[in-house]
């Protein structure tokens, strides 16, 4: 353990992550898959003294800390460079812990308006229940995220790519902005594990969904707050801490099996990344709307290779615009009878799965505004998967895109 503590906070985007990860106490090389909810102790002191402050070493019960879930909060707190960290049972686990830890009834977040719809319907259906009011905004202008600012306001939340248009925000210019009003910078970087380091770029608590690409088997629901080890301490305080008193504890046999995978997560991303912009730069050649961070034609191509660690490339979401929702739909059939991948919601899985965001998280957003950022109902979202054949994926998706008419054969 005093290995990996030594590495906190001095993250090299370039060290492959097996570097932060813990060996078993017996020698195993895989650490032990903790199967206790409650652990012993050698006097009762030693137990009062552990309900007053975290004590190296030591663990409770298990809703509060156990051995794997540590072995795999400080493997993600190495990976993105940042004190400390705590692994959740979801990703909304996550983003509703980082919130309510942080934010009182009476206070304000500002927020991105295009969030994954979880997010988007905890922010504006469920936070006014408790008296947190979200101002959504347009994260891409910083005149607007200043504007919605005001004496509540506690934090700004936002993707750091967003979902579904992948629009990329300027990480240190936001954190600038927040720092100087003395507000908390949240950040979701479930869609660029590794490819983007937000806690570089001087955000304050960084969420994922492990569901995604950091597991990447779509077998289990998981999630993490990686942040300062005084967010932490606040986050797990036996009397106080959100993610100890709302109870959202990740199994450690999934903390153990989530901690493999992370292992290659650094293959993975590449190959997803070099997968999706073969995909992306081949539709463009076809002349259809595509959005993806590593098409030079994006508009946030210059912002994208300014921020993000290069060696990951630009991630393996895409999104294609088919005019209209029946086209989607047909499309989406068309290539999932070809074998492209499936007509599943999520992403990060080895295969490549599809689906239409629709209406959900745009509904906030004027329709004028929404032909400007090019947010169309017949919008697909890919996550391209791990294809050892792209090509030949790639003209399985051509003779979809033909059979619905969207290109001529
Ligand atoms: C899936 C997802 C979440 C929610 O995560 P769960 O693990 O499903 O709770 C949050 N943010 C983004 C960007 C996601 O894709």
């Amino acid at each position: 353990m005093s290995d990996t503590k030594k590495i906190h906070g001095q993250f090299d985007p370039a060290q492959p992550i097996q570097d932060f990860l813990v060996f078993g106490e017996f020698g195993d090389v895989n650490p032990s898959i903790t199967d206790s909810s409650t652990y012993t102790f050698l006097s009762a002191e030693k137990m009062e003294e552990l309900f007053e402050h975290e004590i190296e070493g030591c663990f409770l019960y298990s809703r509060h800390w156990n051995p794997i879930n540590r072995y795999l909060s400080q493997a993600l707190a190495g990976m993105e460079g940042t004190e400390s960290a705590i692994v959740t049972s979801s990703g909304m686990a996550a983003i509703s812990c980082s919130i309510l830890q942080f934010c009182s009834s009476g206070d304000e977040v500002v927020a991105s308006r295009t969030i994954y719809g979880g997010t988007y319907a905890l922010f504006k259906n469920f936070l006014p229940k408790l008296g947190i009011t979200v101002r959504f905004v347009n994260m891409t202008d910083l005149d607007a995220v200043k504007s919605a600012i005001n004496a509540n306001t506690k934090i700004i939340y936002c993707e750091s790519v967003s979902n579904p248009l992948l629009e990329v925000v300027n990480l240190p210019k936001l954190s600038k902005l927040a720092h100087s009003h003395n507000l908390k910078l949240i950040v979701d970087n479930t869609f660029s594990p590794l490819m983007i380091s937000p806690a570089v770029h001087g955000a304050d608590i960084i969420v994922h969904s492990l569901t995604k690409f950091i597991n990447g088997t779509s077998d289990c629901v998981a999630g993490c707050i990686c942040t300062s080890h005084e967010n932490v301490e606040a986050l797990t305080n036996i009397n106080s801490g959100a993610s100890m008193l709302l109870g959202p504890v990740l199994d450690s046999y999934r903390a153990a099996s989530i901690l493999k995978n992370l292992h290659s997560l650094h293959l993975r991303v590449t190959q997803h990344s070099a997968n999706a912009l073969y995909i992306a730069q081949q539709l463009e050649n076809l002349g259809l709307k595509v959005f993806y961070p590593g098409l030079k034609s994006y508009k946030h191509y210059n912002l994208m290779t300014a921020i993000m660690n290069k060696k990951y490339g630009f991630g393996g979401m895409l999104a294609l615009d088919c005019g209209t929702p029946e086209k989607a739909d047909e499309l989406m059939i068309a290539m999932q009878n070809n074998k492209v991948g499936y007509l599943a919601v999520s992403l990060g899985y080895f295969k490549t799965l599809f689906s239409s965001p629709g209406h959900s998280t745009s509904s906030e957003i004027p329709p004028e505004e929404r032909d400007a950022m090019g947010l169309s109902d017949g919008l697909v979202r890919f996550s391209i998967g791990l294809d050892n054949n792209i090509e030949l994926s790639f003209i399985r998706i051509k003779k979809g895109l033909e059979e619905v008419g969207l290109i001529k054969s």
